[in-house]
């Protein structure tokens, strides 16, 4: 089989293509950059749990050094603090981290994997499809073709993958434009992130309606001015007075010593393509949707789409395609960002029009949570949603019952034994390819895994796991947030639930595997080509 085309090498592409090679998968990426990434401090990403897990798996990279987790976060509206929150065990913090610093772990770790191939100065400039895979040409100085089985075009908001397949990008333009800054000070609240609207000082220019400071490593912060509705241009005279007033403001009236490291302006617009897959080409990251208002996270996105595809291509890629299963790419990852901007659409309106509007009682505090909700990662504007209408979700099971993770959603990290006795986290075992079956076993952990692994339940379990039509890994847990004790989860190798059965019921738990995999003929032929 020929490798997988990847066109773009920015994060999301760089993570597709690691996803694929730990599924067993080679791939070609095609850059027309030239492989190095520009030291931009100004240009950050703010992982949720989910995403940073999933880029620490990929690259056994410790984000969490090169990144910052958030100590707190506070919103302010005038002079008035409107909530504060500490993050902790059961509130995990954000990571944010300068995407240079993502992309060289990620390209790190390509660099020692031997299923990726990266072709630096290559400009993809035309695509044909074949019933068995995929021609690209490049162009440049390794101007060349290409011969792909599948190609994903992560090659960014102006994709030329996007408009050779003719697919439009409706949406909206400059929905919002913040100046951005990236520098070295001490702010009263250490680690803690602030947004604060209406801020009380005396501006040059326009009034500041909003401003965002969020903490990275070594006492750097990247600061976020939102910038009024046209196209006026932010002058470094301008944007100097606003850090200089922005810094005193906060600092009793002194401007504290800084450091100014990188400038920018990040202009939020907001599309979303009509198709993300057409035939063998599939669309992800920016050149699929474009996001960012109210503080949530583009990339976050592509690194979800990245984690979406990869294990779906994987599956065709060893065992021929399925409509069902691809197909099921776009109307799970589509509606989520889909319904992401229509969230951030309706907010918008409501938060942008000032005036009489923010005047109603209570309007503040509104307000407040769906801005807290955008930066977090919570509620409908920012949490990474669940595929509840998926095509893979099996029919509800008579032995189905619920558990705190909803059915489609991703599930909990929470400490499991492998099959080889070892105590691991579950989020580990994720991303191989094989779906899991996970035991909820009380007491498991007290007991050597020679003695209960042969006793109960566990050897029809066992049996009914090696029958499944798929590879299937099969984990004990002690517990599982609302899970009644010997329940068994059924996982997708992206993490995503598919189901929750009341015991061992392996006509049903073949059923929901068969599901999830795409309907019988995907089932039928991962089983033929196990044998
Ligand atoms: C100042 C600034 C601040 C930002 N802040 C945030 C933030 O806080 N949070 C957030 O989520 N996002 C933020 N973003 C946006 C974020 O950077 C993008 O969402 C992210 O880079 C998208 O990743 P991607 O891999 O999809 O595409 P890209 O990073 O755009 O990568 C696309 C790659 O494709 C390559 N390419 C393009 N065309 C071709 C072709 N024809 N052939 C071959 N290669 C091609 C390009 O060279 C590039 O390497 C910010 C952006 C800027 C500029």
């Amino acid at each position: 089989m020929d490798p997988v085309i990847i066109v773009g090498a920015g994060p999301v592409g760089l993570t597709l293509a690691l996803a694929l090679a730990r599924q067993e998968v080679p791939s070609v990426v095609l850059d027309e950059g030239p492989g190095k990434d520009e030291q931009r401090l100004a240009r950050t990403v703010v992982l949720r749990e989910d995403t940073a897990a999933l880029v620490a798996r990929l690259t056994g990279f410790p984000v969490t050094e090169a990144g910052f987790r958030w100590a707190g976060w506070r919103s302010m509206r005038r002079r008035q603090v409107m909530r504060q929150i500490t993050f902790g065990q059961d509130d995990p913090a954000p990571l944010h981290l300068p995407q240079h610093v993502l992309t060289a772990a990620l390209r790190r770790a390509i660099a020692a994997e031997r299923l990726v191939k990266v072709s630096v100065e290559s400009r993809l400039d035309s695509i044909e499809q074949e019933a068995a895979g995929v021609t690209a040409h490049t162009r440049g100085p390794r101007g060349t073709w290409w011969r792909g089985s599948y190609l994903v075009g992560c090659d960014g908001p102006r994709s030329t993958v996007r408009k050779l397949q003719d697919i439009r990008f409706p949406g909206r333009t400059a929905v919002e434009r913040h100046a951005v800054a990236a520098l070295r000070t001490e702010l009263p609240w250490p680690g803690e992130a602030l947004l604060h609207r209406m801020p009380p000082w005396r501006t040059s220019g326009p009034p500041v309606s909003e401003v965002t400071a969020r903490p990275l490593a070594e006492d750097v912060w990247r600061m976020d001015w939102l910038l009024p509705p046209g196209k006026d241009l932010v002058t470094p005279d301008l944007l100097l007075a606003r850090v200089r007033e922005t810094l005193a403001g906060w600092c009793e009236g002194t401007t504290p010593p800084y450091e100014l490291l990188d400038t920018g302006v990040h202009t939020v617009h907001h599309r979303l393509a009509r198709r993300w897959r057409a035939g063998r080409v599939f669309l992800a990251g920016d050149a699929a949707h474009l996001l960012g208002a109210l503080g949530t996270q583009g990339l976050d996105e592509g690194l979800r789409d990245a984690d979406n595809l990869a294990w779906k291509l994987a599956l065709a890629w060893h065992h021929g395609p399925h409509g069902t299963l691809l197909d099921s790419y776009q109307v799970e990852r589509r509606a989520i960002v889909a319904a992401r901007l229509r969230a951030a659409d309706q907010a918008l309106p409501v938060l942008r029009a000032g005036g009489l509007r923010s005047a109603v009682p209570g309007a503040a505090r509104g307000h407040d949570t769906l801005l807290t909700d955008g930066h977090l990662g919570r509620g409908p504007l920012g949490s990474p949603g669940a595929y509840a209408e998926s095509p893979l979700a099996p029919p509800r099971a008579e032995s189905a019952v619920e558990v705190d993770t909803a059915v489609g959603a991703a599930v909990v990290d929470v400490r499991v034994t492998a099959e080889d006795g070892t105590s691991v986290a579950l989020r580990d075992r994720l991303g191989r390819g094989a779906l899991l079956v996970l035991l909820i076993a009380p007491g498991t952990v007290v007991w050597e895994r020679k003695h209960w692994v042969t006793a109960g339940i566990m050897p029809r379990l066992a049996a009914a796991v090696t029958a499944l039509p798929h590879r299937a890994e099969l984990l004990v847990a002690e517990g599982y947030p609302g899970a009644p004790a010997h329940s068994v989860l059924l996982i997708r190798p992206d993490g995503h639930l598919v189901t929750v059965l009341n015991g061992v019921r392996p006509a049903d738990l073949y059923a929901a595997a068969e599901a999830a995999l795409g309907g019988p003929r995907a089932a039928a032929e991962a089983a033929s080509s196990r044998a």
